[in-house]
């Protein structure tokens, strides 16, 4: 861990403070506490916190902070659950919030240009007038800004048809390390040249701060049904789940809850789900209405294959958003249970899913701690949540090694580390069990050729880095040992 001398810090403050004005520089400790932590269980401290109103201040924070050869994270709301936005070696936090505006709207091109910190759900509100939304929506999409979901590649419910947030980005202005301002990408049809955009989306802050974004915005569907299907046995749920698939469909939306998220999720939301079900499907289909009917008949057919108990379609909007009301509070469900859970995110093939979620079940008892799974079943996107104490000595060790066996249990089976939350700090030194030396050091090199001074949110995601040594970590040991709490 870097330490920074007063004198130092002092200076970096005062020219901060005279380019953006002393209301965008915060310094309080308090207000470094609240931001030396995203929704991970790990946490840092700043230096200090930039609350810039425009590119152009993003540009003057990061030229003055690198110019003192001072690191900066960006930040956006704050949900990450990888540790991603956690201000490691006193890095100065830039934070977007206060840029938040919808600037523009081409309802013919089906585009918007956007502030990095608008919230992804504001977003689809603005143009909810034109027909128009913003497809993809994590369950945090409340909050949740356009910045992190374009730095985290982020997914959400709808993704499996829609697909995730790649997909949906055409352009984005960023502020490189050195404080110059690029565009990757474009908004006509087929941009020239390499694709830096999809090389930023996903880069998780280590390559600049977004400043300005161009969003392809998607027609909301004339027609959709939303189905809820419920099982005696998680078995014939994850068989459905591949059944729907192997028949050609695609839902919009395909997620599992076992027994134990349905019977929180139903005492949180009152979202109308039978309690006695070992797994709950929620499948939302869309499109030109003949199709729709279509395939709710197919899916429906599906199920009776493997013994659904229960088919039932969503009546009307209100139904339609009481099933949906349980899934996306799901996570809210589960924080009333104990003070603390720790969020997983795995991927695994379908035809895996019954096999690794009896292993996650395996390795919880083994620890005996309690798992809830609610999740992208249709993306085999697991998402085990492991729900504790911290305040009881040795518990948060005890998630941490559970949550590495999950780690390798997915992996084992031909999964990959995350499907949607990110690398960040959280899974950093898990990356050497899925990539090579060479892999990495590959990675590494991309990553210099627009941060050579690895200022931009430094130690995360690649193993190793040049500060890694300063330190003490090493790949192979758990993810910023001594960040955790
Ligand atoms: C209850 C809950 C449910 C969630 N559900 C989902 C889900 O369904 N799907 C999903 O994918 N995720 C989910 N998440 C995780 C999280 O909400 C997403 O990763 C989200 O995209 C993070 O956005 P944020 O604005 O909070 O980013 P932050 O947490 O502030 O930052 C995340 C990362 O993005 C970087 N970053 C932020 N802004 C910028 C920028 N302007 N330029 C460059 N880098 C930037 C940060 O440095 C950091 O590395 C959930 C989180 C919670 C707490």
């Amino acid at each position: 861990m870097a330490e920074w001398t007063d004198a130092e810090n002092r200076a970096l403050t005062d020219d901060l403070t005279n380019a953006l004005g002393a209301r965008q520089v915060r310094t309080d400790g308090l207000e470094r506490a609240l931001y030396g932590r995203d929704s991970s269980t790990m946490e840092a401290e700043p230096s200090l916190v930039v609350l810039p109103r425009d590119a152009s201040e993003v540009a003057a924070a990061v030229r003055i902070t690198t110019g003192h050869g001072r690191p900066f994270v960006a930040r956006g709301s704050g949900t990450g659950l990888a540790g991603g936005a956690v201000p490691l070696d006193g890095a100065v936090v830039i934070a977007t919030s206060r840029m938040n505006r919808l600037l523009e709207v081409d309802v013919t091109g089906r585009l918007a240009w956007v502030e990095p910190g608008i919230l992804n759900l504001d977003l689809s509100h603005q143009v909810a007038a034109h027909g128009l939304h913003f497809a993809p929506d994590p369950s945090s999409q409340q909050v949740c800004s356009l910045g992190g979901n374009v730095a985290n590649n982020s997914g959400g419910p709808h993704c499996l048809a829609y697909g995730v947030t790649s997909a949906h980005i055409l352009a984005v202005e960023v502020v490189l390390p050195d404080g110059s301002t690029v565009m990757l990408g474009g908004v006509t049809a087929e941009p020239s040249g390499y694709d830096l955009r999809g090389l930023f989306v996903g880069s998780e802050g280590t390559l600049g701060i977004a400043t300005r974004v161009a969003v392809r915005l998607t027609p909301n569907p004339p027609t959709v049904r939303t189905l809820l299907l419920d099982f005696d046995d998680t078995d014939d749920g994850a068989a459905t789940v591949s059944g729907i698939i192997a028949a050609g469909l695609v839902p919009a939306a395909l997620e599992m809850m076992d027994r134990r998220a349905v019977e929180v999720v139903e005492a949180f939301a009152h979202a109308g789900y039978p309690t006695d079900a070992e797994a709950v499907l929620l499948v939302e289909v869309d499109g030109l209405g003949p199709g729709v009917q279509e395939a709710v008949d197919r899916i429906a057919e599906v199920a009776r294959t493997n013994s659904v108990r229960t088919v039932r379609v969503a009546a009307d909007e209100a139904e339609r958003q009481a099933l949906w009301r349980g899934r996306k509070n799901a996570f809210g469900a589960v924080a009333r249970l104990e003070p603390d859970y720790y969020l997983h995110d795995t991927v695994v093939p379908r035809a895996a899913l019954t096999r690794v979620l009896r292993r996650v079940y395996e390795i919880a008892d083994n620890h005996g701690l309690k798992v809830i799974n609610v999740f992208h079943a249709g993306d085999g996107n697991l998402h085990p949540i492991l729900s504790y104490d911290s305040r009881i000595s040795g518990m948060t060790e005890k998630v941490h090694r559970a949550g590495r066996e999950i780690v390798e249990a997915s992996l084992d089976a031909g999964g990959v580390l995350s499907g949607e939350h990110g690398i960040g700090l959280e899974k950093r030194d898990y990356m050497g069990l899925m990539f090579s030396a060479d892999d990495l050091a590959e990675q590494d090199r991309v990553r210099s050729v627009f941060d050579p001074r690895r200022l931009s949110n430094p130690d995360k995601i690649i193993p190793g880095g040049s500060r890694c040594a300063d330190a003490g970590w090493s790949a192979g040991t758990r993810a910023g040992e001594g960040a955790w709490v």
